[in-house]
């Protein structure tokens, strides 16, 4: 059977050129970047090499850049960063201001810092998944010394205002972080086009190996360290370097920058193709997300009177995988948060797939999604309740008009 693997939000396949990038540095040349022998000094280079690379595709210095194990700790390191140092010498804690439809990454550590005695406020965000920049500026206080929204959202795609954020924040004095980890190599990413000051990436959703992120962060921007220990990435993240994961990630973002605009070119057409094709082929389904505002991978499918979870599992026995809501999130059953942040009722929230398209799709792939999704809804709405009362409802209307 051929796969079709369209969950490239959840994680992507690592590049040829990436692996053989990161090969020698796990055979080899095995030394630490920290020595100074000879074996220690190659991997230092090959590191800020890497550096370099991640720092370009950002229009970053590269010593802007601090190397973590992926975009959970980058997040973490971000908000907690911040957060760690706002307390006042009178004892006052710190506000972060972040949106509602953020990734755990970033919402569970906003709640881990609110209920260490700091504050949070969760901005809501339209139907279509923006923040309201209307209810941005209110939500400040004097104590705010964080806003964190995100520039992609890995459940619908939804592209965030984050440059008119910024704007608004720093005219308060107050940095902000954005999580770009899913618009990386999809949607150009330039730390001061977008004038944030810590941002966060990570290497699995751009071709390159997991276990690897970084933090931008914009020289200046004070930050207390997450981890202590030795006195690497210059004293801003203890432990020793990931050097082939490194390696693999400033390999990737190479090839990420030379291949974005035809990547997101060839990504959006398929999947504006996709959605044509379930829309033309599906009844009562509906796009969830922005529809131009959007990333071009990125398609939220919510199809009623079904289950999310029955349409993937007949969708994987058909050698096609998607997801329903967020990957952290399945095999919990609790809907969606950004879905319900939408508006969406928890049976709607239930119904959705995310596809998620990846640069080696083909229209061939595209054209069988399409087939097996008409016929997988087909066949659990002919096992759904809801949808033969829906049926009879339909008929009696049907009925009484005749
Ligand atoms: N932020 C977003 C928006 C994500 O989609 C993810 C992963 O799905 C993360 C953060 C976490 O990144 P990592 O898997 O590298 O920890």
């Amino acid at each position: 059977m051929n796969r079709i693997y369209l969950d490239h939000n959840a994680t992507t396949p690592v590049d040829p050129a990436v692996l053989e990038a990161m090969l020698p540095y796990l055979r080899d040349a095995y030394g630490n970047a920290s020595s100074v022998h000879e074996l220690g000094r190659a991997a230092r280079e090959a590191v800020e090499k890497a550096r370099a690379q991640v720092a370009r595709l950002l229009g970053a210095e590269p010593r802007e850049i601090v190397f973590t194990s992926g975009g959970t700790e980058a997040d973490n390191q971000a908000i907690r960063g911040v957060l760690e140092l706002a307390r006042t010498p009178e004892g006052r804690p710190g506000h972060v201001v972040t949106s509602a439809i953020e990734h755990p990454a970033v919402l569970n550590t906003c709640q881990y810092v609110a209920k260490r005695g700091h504050a949070a406020t969760y901005l809501a965000v339209d139907t279509t998944g923006r923040v309201k920049l209307a209810e941005v500026a209110p939500a400040f206080t004097p104590e705010t010394v964080l806003v964190s929204v995100m520039l992609a959202n890995n459940e619908i795609g939804t592209l965030q205002p984050v440059r008119e954020v910024a704007r608004l924040a720093h005219e308060k004095g107050i940095p902000v972080h954005t999580d770009a980890v899913q618009a990386l190599g999809r949607v150009p990413v330039d730390v001061d086009d977008l004038g944030v000051d810590l941002l966060t990436i990570s290497s699995h959703k751009i071709y390159g190996p997991k276990g690897t992120g970084a933090l931008y962060v914009r020289r200046g921007t004070r930050i207390a360290p997450l981890l202590h220990g030795g006195h690497h990435e210059n004293r801003r993240r203890a432990g020793t370097e990931n050097v082939p994961g490194i390696v693999g990630f400033g390999r990737a973002c190479e090839l990420a920058g030379e291949r974005l605009a035809e990547v997101a070119a060839h990504e959006a057409r398929l999947r504006d193709r996709l959605q044509q094709g379930i829309l033309a082929r599906v009844p009562h389904v509906q796009v969830n997300g922005h529809l131009t505002e959007r990333l071009p991978n990125t398609l939220n499918v919510g199809f009623m009177f079904v289950e999310g979870e029955g349409l993937l599992m007949n969708l994987d026995l058909e050698g096609i995988a998607v997801s329903t809501g967020s990957a952290c999130s399945s095999g919990d059953l609790k809907p969606s948060h950004v879905l319900l942040a939408l508006g969406l009722d928890h049976a709607a929230a239930h119904g959705t797939l995310r596809f998620s398209l990846g640069r080696s799709n083909t229209e061939v792939e595209i054209d069988a999604t399409i087939d097996a999704v008409a016929r997988v809804v087909e066949r659990v709405r002919a096992m759904s309740p809801m949808y033969h009362d829906f049926r009879k409802q339909q008929q009696a209307e049907a009925a009484s008009h005749a």
